[in-house]
């Protein structure tokens, strides 16, 4: 449907993926602009790779026209508040300890809706053949509460687990698990990423906030060997926590091999430009956050070299 407005100007009319009106759409990022905000200040070039795309560079992250304005703002009030009390301290390393409530689990929520509306939209995920009966119908139980929490705006939590992990460097693992993705830590420190993980155990879906990493575990609903990254009603949550689930650590390493493929194949050209941006003294003080990881993958190498520990 198209309609003109006063100005003359056309405005596309669609279903908000989120209320089912039909309404102008915006153009929604996936991962928060918060997170794209930061990786982009934080970056030589101010530019990225999009793990979906990497033969190209990007000035912004993944967008699509999903949600009309009305969701959009529903959405954007937890996405403010998880940004100022719990990202923006974290990756500036001001704390390590956050105190939350109902904001966080309504937040996650929302972050994970939002990704798998992206990925409906994007090619039809919920019908996909490569999921079976069982794991389409957990899915779509899955979206409608989490439409529900966010449409109504609820303060309960919600009946899936959600779970937050900090991320640091793990360079110091390089001689005990030789098989780390060389580029792990800058996929750690540096990567946005999201996507829905299925496979015969389990069907979650993953959020990667820069350093922050958000699972939300639809089936099943409770994982294990998960110590303090649980997001409850409310609480505190921070660092340490321990993760001791090998098939979310491969999860996560799988999500890094990308990231080696993608930095094997850059061209000679922009390994170049990044180097001399590299050496730049000028670049911005926050731009120490690329080089913590590019210094960790290099121990992460070295140690490689070195070989398992005896
Ligand atoms: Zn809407």
């Amino acid at each position: 449907m198209t309609l003109y407005s006063h100005s003359g100007v056309i405005m596309a009319q669609a279903t908000c993926a989120l209320c089912k009106s039909t309404n102008e759409l915006q153009t929604s990022h996936i991962v928060p602009a918060f997170a794209v905000k930061y990786i982009k200040k934080t970056s030589l070039t101010e530019k990225f790779t999009s793990l979906e795309n990497p033969n190209m560079t990007y000035q912004d992250g993944a967008k699509r026209k999903l949600l009309c304005g009305h969701c959009e703002q529903l959405m954007s009030e937890d996405e403010g508040w998880f940004a100022k009390n719990i990202f923006w301290p974290y990756v500036n390393s001001e704390a390590r300890s956050f105190a939350y409530d109902y904001h966080l689990t309504r937040y996650c929520s929302a972050q994970s809706l939002r990704v798998l509306l992206y990925l409906e939209s994007k090619h039809a995920f919920l019908d996909s053949p490569d999921l079976n009966p069982s794991q389409r119908m957990k899915l779509a139980e899955a979206v409608d509460e989490f439409r529900q929490i966010t449409l109504l705006r609820a303060r309960k939590p919600s009946r899936y687990q959600h779970h937050i992990l900090f991320l640091d460097t793990a360079s110091d693992m390089g001689a005990k698990v030789p098989w780390l993705p060389k580029f792990l830590n800058h996929y750690m420190l540096r990567a946005l990423d999201s996507d829905c993980g299925v496979d015969s155990k389990r069907v979650l879906v993953y959020s990667k906030l820069a350093s922050i990493a958000l699972f939300t575990f639809i089936y099943p609903r409770a994982p294990k060997k998960m110590t303090g990254t649980r997001i409850h009603g409310h609480g505190t949550i921070g660092t340490p926590q321990h993760v001791g689930d090998n098939g979310l650590a491969e999860f996560i390493c799988s999500r890094a091999e990308v990231v080696s493929l993608i930095k094997d194949h850059e061209s000679p050209k922009r390994q170049a430009k990044l180097a001399r941006r590299f050496s730049n003294t000028k670049r911005p003080r926050m731009g120490s956050e690329y080089e913590r990881a590019a210094q960790a993958d290099e121990v992460l190498r070295l140690l490689q070299q070195s070989g398992p520990e005896e």
